[in-house]
């Protein structure tokens, strides 16, 4: 291997028991070089076999698309000179029946694929060709595997993987967060017995890294954008732009030192939270302020995501406004600052989120912005496990405090100009987050303490005092969106008629 020297911790950890053959579930750090650990012994054992294995030996499942892609761009990297074939094997592509002859036609020796894409191709016309593919499989690889076995891909997961041939075959399952709820999950796919469990935390280590500055700001959700921008602000003036002088610094991907400049990203509660803060920041008199803006989210055609990515990644100075797609695994080198707006759906998403800084041994920084009435998110005892984050501002009298309520202030009036123009313009957009509001948040009124009712008067306020909906009634929601979130016959809302049946949004609430 060229590109490094030394085996990270997690590395060493686990490349001799997945070496002698044994199914591993592995919990390490977020950015620790987990994906080497697993790519590593498999491609060994893939080399070692006497005869060149016929089909695929090797299957990486991934969550995201984007995941599924990164990794295998770094199983490239890994053996640039090797005549190993890889293909990633996901949805959203332009041409889905090429991608399957492409598939079919000859054999690969990595497949990294999302469950999704290659349950289709198990179910499809041509399902016996392509499961069979996998006849001689050697390693089958879960990555993010907490998340492929929460619930979310169970009929997807369940239909791939009982395809698969258990005999020979060795499971390498990896997540930086794995409860205990998880490893019973996971032995479901081990037929019935257990996994050698690897960690390298500490006992009682919390899982985040302690080089990782976190705080919280709590303030209302109408001051949510406004203080968001003055943080983006301010840590665009902390990383400036370097002077072009002869003796100017290289800037090395991966540390944060003075030279580098501020590349941040922001993440949000679902898609349309995205799209409607996107449609905010990009108004001319606030980005001219900021570093370039771009988003990611599963609302965007596969081709925007994959631009905004790659963009992202080689960016020197940008700010990526993103949904949960790209909370894990994702590799963006030399990310200074995560923010979270709003509550994450959990604390594991809360560790994965703060994971896309501090990589592979840099600094990074972490702040969360909550409403008064998210505050008990971070008491939670699964929060309390995670980590300990600090008020952002310690003193409120404090030269800081004072500055970054100015530029609170400032940003503010901005928004306010910003908002009456985007409920004019695209009074959807509001809509469209209004209800993902509404499907969000019924998803933690217990830990809120919200009833149906409060809900509803609380996305109504939303909808008003943070998006500027000017209408006397809330945006209209259709029956059967209402329907889905259980808030049938709830008072407040403004129920459309007739409904639309095929324009229907509310499955895509909780789209990430
Ligand atoms: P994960 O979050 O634990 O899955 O981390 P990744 O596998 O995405 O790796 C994070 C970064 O560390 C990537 O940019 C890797 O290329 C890099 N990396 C992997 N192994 C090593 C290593 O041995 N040394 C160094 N310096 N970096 C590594
Ligand atoms: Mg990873």
């Amino acid at each position: 291997m060229k590109r490094f020297r030394f085996l990270t911790e997690v590395q060493a950890a686990t490349i001799e028991p997945a070496l002698s053959g044994k199914d591993i579930l592995v919990q390490a750090k977020t950015g620790t070089g987990k994906t080497i650990g697993f790519l590593l012994p498999a491609i060994e054992k893939a080399l070692r076999s006497p005869v060149r294995p016929k089909g695929t030996p090797i299957l990486v499942l991934s969550p995201t698309r984007e995941l599924a892609q990164q990794i295998s761009t770094e199983a490239q990297t890994l053996l640039p000179q090797s005549d190993l074939r890889i293909i990633t094997v996901t949805g959203g592509t332009r041409n889905p029946s090429t991608d399957l002859q492409k598939f079919l036609e000859r054999d690969h020796d990595i497949v990294v694929a999302t469950p999704g894409r290659l349950h289709d191709y198990f179910t499809g016309p041509r399902k016996t060709e392509a499961y069979e593919k996998f006849h001689g499989l050697q390693t089958l690889v879960l990555d993010e595997v907490d998340r492929l076995l929460d619930g979310g891909f169970a009929r997807e997961l369940d239909g791939v993987i009982s395809m698969l041939p258990k005999t020979k075959r060795q499971n390498l399952f990896f997540s930086a967060t794995i409860s205990n709820n998880i490893k019973q999950v996971a032995k479901k796919y081990n037929d019935g017995s257990e996994y050698t469990f690897i960690s390298t935390l500490k006992e009682d280590e919390m899982n985040v890294h302690q080089h990782v500055h976190q705080s919280y700001i709590i303030t209302p959700f109408e001051k949510h954008i406004p203080t968001l921008l003055a943080l983006l602000h301010l840590d665009s003036i902390k990383h400036p732009l370097p002077h072009v002088t002869t003796s100017t610094p290289s800037l090395s991907p991966g540390t944060t030192g003075p030279e580098t400049l501020s590349k941040v990203m922001v993440f949000f509660p679902t898609a349309r939270h995205v799209s409607f803060a996107m449609e905010v920041l990009s108004s001319e008199s606030i980005k001219k302020s900021l570093p370039p803006l771009l988003e990611i989210h599963s609302r965007k055609s596969q081709s925007a995501r994959t631009k905004a990515a790659g963009a992202f990644k080689n960016a020197k100075s940008a700010i990526l406004l993103s949904s949960d797609v790209a909370a894990r695994g994702i590799d963006f080198p030399g990310v200074t600052l995560v923010i979270q707006v709003g509550i994450p759906s959990s604390a594991e998403q809360y560790v994965h989120r703060l994971g896309r800084t501090a990589r592979a041994g840099a600094k990074g920084q972490g702040i969360i912005i909550l409403d008064p009435q998210e505050q008990p998110f971070y008491t939670t005892r699964e929060m309390q496990k995670t980590t300990t984050i600090s008020p952002y501002i310690s003193s409120p009298s404090s030269h800081e405090a004072k500055e970054l309520e100015t530029y609170i202030q400032t940003y503010a009036q901005h928004v306010q100009n910003t908002l009456e123009t985007v409920s004019a313009n695209n009074p959807t957009v509001i809509g469209s987050a209004y209800v993902s509001f509404l499907g969000y948040y019924k998803g933690q009124a217990r830990m809120m303490k919200w009833s149906s009712e409060r809900l509803v008067e609380e996305a109504n306020r939303y909808a008003k005092q943070v998006m500027g909906w000017t209408d006397a009634l809330p945006p209209a929601i259709s029956p059967k969106a209402v329907g889905m979130m259980g808030l049938k016959g709830v008072r407040g809302l403004n129920i459309m008629k007739p409904p639309r049946p095929e324009r229907e949004q509310s499955r895509g609430d909780r789209r990430q």
